[in-house]
């Protein structure tokens, strides 16, 4: 048994973890935890930028971001939490400057800055230029020059940790358990302050733009503790993933002049976003997508719409959109200056994930109660900025402002708080969980299970959902939740033991969508990115709440609680 002691302990090196890290680790003892090599984190995969309202190529202000964000949001964003993100943004894009972010320059040396989906001028007149970017790499940016800083900082990194357990004790968080992927051996890791930044879960799905390791640990693990998960209905399908691979086309390509088609060659936004269309949010564009392919006006009766860039100066393509130009030759043998691109909604981000208040403290009930020393920041907390849609270029805004006020607020906490004894036996949770996979008899395989919920999700709980639907994935969840307990491991080696890995990964992939279905089947209402086709209208007298889910046996309590409303009062949504 390794026990390893630190004031504060981050789980996850994606953009949320590593500007944590640089903030604590100035006056307290920090170590990142990652199951992957820090720069190998999703937030490497972000392309089109991070929003904030620098006005360098036109007016714009932090409360034209807020509204815009709210609106985006279709009015379920927690308003305290986007103000402060909205304002800290200018500031948080120009700390990455100053660390050496090589962003994109208009000719008189500032920042340049594009537009993108739901970012308008002067609360929904037009377009506006927000998204900052360094081409279309503009995440792999963050993440090379977050991780230079903490080296640089001496930050202590543990590569190639898999986290499985949280230690508490007294009711304050203690620690966390990990699994040494080189090694196989368990290690305990004892701290007075634990923050969890592990990502999204896109990977419920079958069709979606997120990595192999997005399977929603940090969520899963302290679900399984008895916390509540926040708002889990609401899970953002992207307009433009590539047909059939959901690889990532980013909205950038509609920022720079990108036009989607339907098979007869029409501009179909004009008629569902007269004044943004291409560029309205995500949650509608996808739910356009779907209702041009039910009318059957797919390309060649198929279930696919196309991007068109081929009106775009080559220029613009080769040197803004680099990397889905290599994507779309790579993966389709297609050159999108000259070619249609096909693609279909692909399954992106999770608004939903571990309620936090606006310090990155992870709070634990309705009355928003904090529970000491544990945090969540990036896209597996809900703090909610993003409420039910996400805008565009705000994600990589949130970690950034969120990981850097969740490792201040860190910080402070390890100096004055006293390190909670570990619990009796640490690993015993983690050790049984291990054991039970590597002892049993059954004959279920994990890829075989994962794949097939991966396809009923997408199938049932995806762009569109209804109730009979959701019932029957509930029931699917349940019988693959009793698959899963005769699962067994052919490799029962300890060194790089993927498939044990897996095995952890997908139990938390069946725990996250049996909430994420509980709670849409619960939410008889049309918001932001979950629509009910059976519900069709936002019904803000039942509806304008929270939800929180809790484990409860083998099945999810729902409970809810107020949105924070100060500025912006609901309206109709319209672009
Ligand atoms: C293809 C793509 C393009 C995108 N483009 C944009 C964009 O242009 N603009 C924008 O705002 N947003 C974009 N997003 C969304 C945004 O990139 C992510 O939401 C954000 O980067 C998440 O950052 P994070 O720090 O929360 O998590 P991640 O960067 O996903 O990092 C998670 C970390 O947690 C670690 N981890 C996870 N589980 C465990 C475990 N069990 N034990 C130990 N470590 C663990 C991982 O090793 C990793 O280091 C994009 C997303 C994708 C998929």
């Amino acid at each position: 048994m390794a026990t390893h002691q630190f004031d504060g302990i981050i789980v996850g090196a994606g953009g949320a973890g590593l500007m944590a890290a640089l903030q604590a680790s100035k006056t307290a003892k920090i170590a990142v935890l990652s199951k992957l090599y820090p720069t190998r984190s999703h937030t490497g995969a972000a392309q089109g930028g991070i929003g904030a309202a620098l006005g360098n190529s036109e007016e714009d202000n932090w409360e034209w971001h807020m509204f815009d964000t709210v609106k985006g949001g279709d009015y379920l964003v927690d308003q305290d939490a986007a103000e402060i993100m909205c304002q800290e943004a200018v500031e948080a894009v120009y700390e990455l400057e100053h660390m050496g972010l090589p962003f994109n320059r208009n000719a008189d040396g500032t920042i340049a800055q594009r537009p993108f989906g739901g970012h308008t001028r002067d609360h929904g007149k037009a377009p506006v230029r927000r998204s900052c970017y360094a081409a279309d790499r503009t995440g792999h940016m963050i993440l090379q020059t977050l991780y230079q800083q903490c080296i640089k900082q001496g930050v202590t990194f543990f590569n190639e940790y898999h986290v499985i357990d949280l230690l508490t004790n007294n009711g304050a968080a203690c620690g966390v358990v990990a699994v040494e992927i080189a090694t196989g051996e368990i290690h305990t890791f004892h701290s007075k302050g634990v923050m969890f930044a592990t990502g999204g879960s896109g990977r419920m799905f079958k069709i979606t733009s997120n990595a192999l390791t997005l399977t929603g640990d940090g969520m899963a693990v302290l679900y399984r503790k008895g916390l509540p998960l926040e708002d889990m209905e609401f899970f953002q399908f992207h307009p433009t993933g590539i047909y059939k691979m959901g690889i990532l086309i980013t909205e950038a390509a509609r920022g720079e002049g990108g036009i989607l088609r339907n098979g007869s060659g029409e501009r179909f936004m004009e008629r569902y976003a007269p004044t943004l269309k291409d560029l309205a949010p995500r949650d509608m564009v996808s739910r356009a997508i779907h209702q041009e392919l039910r009318a059957g006006k797919g390309v060649n009766g198929k279930d696919y719409v196309h991007l068109d860039l081929t009106h775009l100066p080559a220029k613009t393509i080769h040197e803004k959109l680099p990397d889905i130009t290599d994507f779309v030759e790579t993966y389709m043998g297609l050159d999108p200056t000259k070619d249609l691109i096909p693609i279909q909604p692909t399954a992106h981000y999770a608004m939903g994930g571990i309620p936090t208040n606006s310090n990155a403290e992870v709070v634990i009930d309705e009355k928003n109660t904090p529970m000491p020393g544990l945090y969540a920041a990036g896209e597996c907390a809900c703090v909610s900025v993003h409420g039910a849609n996400r805008l565009g270029t705000n994600s990589l805004v949130d970690i950034v402002v969120f990981g850097r006020r969740g490792g201040k607020a860190m910080a402070q906490f390890v100096q004055k708080a006293a390190l909670q004894p570990l619990p009796a036996d640490p690993e015993a949770p983690a050790r049984a969980r291990i054991d039970k996979l590597f002892n049993s008899t059954g004959t279920e395989v994990v890829a075989r299970i994962r794949e097939e919920l991966q396809a009923e999700m997408m199938d049932k709980a995806s762009v569109y959902r209804i109730e009979a639907d959701l019932k029957k994935m509930l029931e699917i969840i349940e019988h693959l939740k009793k698959k899963y307990e005769s699962v067994r491991l052919i490799d029962h080696g300890k060194k790089f033991n993927m498939e044990l890995l897996e095995a952890f990964e997908l139990e938390h992939l069946l725990q996250l969508a049996q909430v994420t279905v509980t709670a849409a089947l619960a939410r008889k209402e049309s918001r932001g990115a979950h629509s009910r086709d059976d519900y069709p209208k936002r019904d803000d007298a039942n509806f304008l709440k929270h939800s929180l889910a809790y484990p409860e046996g083998s099945g999810v309590r729902l409970s809810y609680k107020p949105v924070s409303i100060t500025r912006f009062q609901p309206q109709e949504r319209k672009y």
